[in-house]
């Protein structure tokens, strides 16, 4: 074999184990018949850290996902580490850390229909055929990451007749950061359906203003890709109308969080949303979901979204996109078949097709 990838495995809390097993597997088989040979260091990351190391983010983890090709991780948290008290560790503090460290500032996610899933969904069957688009959100900077704060109030308290305290968040964008989170949208539009809706508040925020600028001098290096302006109120509308006018779409932080979050529920399941974030060094790929502490240890958690994730590692870290679409052919295979773990099966499923975490990843393996 002549190459190798190396590749950081964060397992984590919860079903993460469960659901990592199963990507393993897959790689395992991709692996051989590629030619590649996976190399897997796994390391700590959340409540499983702090109970081993006190740290949700251990210096250990992070010198091996640097060392690593890319981060795959499954999923953090759970009961046992919820606390109020600041100044006891929490296993979210793992998840920013991390995506800190390695300068994480463009997230992906894909939101395709599947036809096999096609009931799961809130909406008509009608309104989602031909739904298959990219959300790319900014992820280190705007109103999240800006200056923030409370005062006292002017002359008092609201309750004795004064105006009360004053908080303030800001929404802040240098061009680099507009630039840069604009390119991976284009970029990523070349190699799909290219046409990119940029998305903001141009007509309030100055901030979109500007956004709107770089996004327009971005597009003009990409004359084969189709820019469209569209105002976030109205996105949030267009995507319960019509997703399918949809390929990619790039849009800052706080748009991005909430509008990814509405497009993730076209789908209706969540055991089956990965995506990924880049940045420009080694990227980290996870499933969309938690850890579903509810159902760990059962061996019935939906593998699926890990091992889209790990579709998605293949295309944006390793370049082997041939291996992604045989992958992502894979899993659209065994669910027309119609074999289905817990959280995706419905009425008209048959009992024998119903699987648990680890028939569904011998499922795909055998697929592919
Ligand atoms: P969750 O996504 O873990 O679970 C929500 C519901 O979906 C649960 O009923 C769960 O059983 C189900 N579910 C989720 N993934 C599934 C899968 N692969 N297969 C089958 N069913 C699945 O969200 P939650 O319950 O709000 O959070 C649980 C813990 O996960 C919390 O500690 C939270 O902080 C953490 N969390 C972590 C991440 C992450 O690691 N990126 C993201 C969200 C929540």
């Amino acid at each position: 074999m002549s190459e190798s990838k190396r590749i950081c495995l964060l397992p984590g809390d919860g079903i993460g184990p469960e659901i990592t097993a199963e990507a393993v597997k897959v790689l395992e088989v991709i692996g051989a018949r590629e030619g590649v040979r996976f190399e897997f260091d796994e390391a700590l990351l959340g409540g499983i850290a702090i109970d081993e190391t006190g740290s949700p983010f251990p210096e250990e983890t992070l010198a091996k996902a640097h060392a690593a090709d890319a981060v795959l991780l499954a999923a953090i948290g759970g009961p046992k580490w919820d606390t109020t008290d600041p100044t006891k560790p929490r296993p979210e503090q793992g998840l920013l850390g991390i995506r800190k460290a390695l300068g994480l500032y463009a997230n992906l996610r894909p939101v395709k229909i599947l036809d096999a899933l096609n009931d799961a969904s809130s909406l008509k069957a009608e309104y989602l055929e031909g739904v298959d688009m990219l959300i790319v959100r900014e992820l280190t900077g705007g109103l999240y990451f800006g200056a923030s704060g409370r005062e006292d109030g002017v002359e008092g308290a609201a309750s004795g007749g004064g105006e009360g305290m004053r908080a303030y968040d800001t929404m802040e964008y240098r061009e680099y950061e507009i630039e840069r989170i604009v390119r991976v949208a284009f970029d990523a539009a070349r190699t799909r359906g290219k046409k990119v809706h940029s998305v903001d508040k141009a007509n309030v925020l100055e901030s979109s203003r500007l956004w709107r600028e770089v996004a327009h001098r971005v597009a003009a290096d990409y004359p084969d890709v189709e820019v469209v302006d569209q105002l976030v109120d109205n996105t949030a509308m267009q995507l319960v109308r019509w997703p399918a006018q949809f390929d990619v779409m790039v849009t800052e932080n706080m748009f991005g969080d909430i509008l990814s979050d509405e497009a993730s529920m076209l789908t209706g399941s969540l055991g089956m949303l990965a995506s990924a974030s880049l940045g420009d060094g080694t990227a980290l790929y996870e499933p969309s979901h938690g850890s579903a502490p509810d159902i760990a240890g059962q061996g019935i958690a939906n593998p699926l979204a890990m091992l889209l994730s790990v579709e998605m590692m293949l295309r944006y870290s390793f370049e082997m996109h041939e291996a992604a679409d045989r992958l992502a052919a894979a899993i659209e295979a065994v669910l027309a078949d119609g074999w289905r773990t817990r959280d995706i099966a419905d009425a008209s499923t048959l009992p024998q097709k119903m699987v648990g975490t680890k028939a569904m990843g011998d499922l795909v393996a055998e697929k592919l």
